[in-house]
């Protein structure tokens, strides 16, 4: 081979090599590097409006908080794509995200306000926890898995959400420590209406949570204390949550 020649083929392979290589470190990421901050920005705006707003919740504190929290620093890689979908979607261990209007639907129903200091059963990745945050004073959140635990704590922490504390624990039994709460939402489904989460509920609070058995029909359902602490129940959507679990049953 001539020298020129020589050197073009020598070139060609360099470049290929490079070629080869960055495409294989773009591999990991590939999801991310196909969305700017604007996307998801413009993939949020769209989210509440077409799931959120036109099918009722109208408080503005939750629809600001669906709009500011970013969904996609809470679901992995490889859901970036999805992480404005109209679904729950994976975050292993066998658990999920919930959907973004179960989400807002479940926030709204608690009449929340500034003041408001909440417990929520089951952190899973912390979005929830993450949505609540900018509407109440304090946020307290159990996690049974303790790797989704760690890591929603980390996360919350890391996006700025103060006023979010995660424990590890089965929620079932409450948090003693900072009893009785305002409000507290359940985000797994629980056989029946936990009596120590009861009993943890303020005089004129609130608890929203999912009941019914991991493959039967589940309805989410409004526990109410009143001020005298009389508690009624009411049956509001049918649901469908991943299992709570533990061993209190
Ligand atoms: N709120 C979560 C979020 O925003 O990502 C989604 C929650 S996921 C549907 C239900 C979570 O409840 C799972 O992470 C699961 O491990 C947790 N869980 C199940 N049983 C529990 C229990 N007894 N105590 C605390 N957490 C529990």
């Amino acid at each position: 081979m001539n020298r020129p020649i020589r050197i073009l083929f020598s070139s060609l392979s360099i470049l290929i090599v490079i070629a080869v290589l960055s495409t294989q470190s773009a591999c990991p990421n590939a999801h991310a590097a196909k969305f700017t901050d604007n996307d998801f920005q413009e993939q949020r705006l769209a989210m509440v409006e077409s799931q959120i707003m036109e099918r009722g919740v109208k408080d503005r504190s939750v629809i600001e908080a669906m709009m500011a929290v970013p969904r996609h620093k809470f679901v992995s890689e490889n859901y970036l794509n999805r992480a404005y979908d109209d679904s729950p979607l994976p975050i292993g261990y066998g658990q999920t995200i919930s959907q973004p209007y179960i989400v807002a639907y479940m926030t709204e129903i608690l009449n929340l306000n500034k003041n408001s200091r909440v417990l929520e059963v089951g952190t899973g990745s912390g979005y929830q926890a993450a949505i609540l945050s900018p509407i109440v004073k304090q946020v307290y959140t159990i996690e049974i898995i303790p790797e989704l635990a760690k890591s929603a704590a980390v996360r919350l922490k890391d996006l700025g959400y103060h006023n979010v504390e995660v424990a590890i624990g089965d929620g079932y039994f409450g948090w003693n420590k900072y009893a009785p709460f305002d409000a507290i939402i359940v985000t797994a489904a629980a056989g029946h209406i936990p009596p120590p989460l009861i009993e943890m509920l303020k005089n004129n609070g609130r608890m929203v949570i999912p009941v019914g058995g991991s493959f039967l029909i589940q309805n989410l359902i409004l526990v109410t204390k009143d001020k005298d602490g009389n508690v009624t129940t009411r049956n509001l959507i049918p649901v469908r949550f991943v299992p709570l679990t533990g061993r209190h049953n």
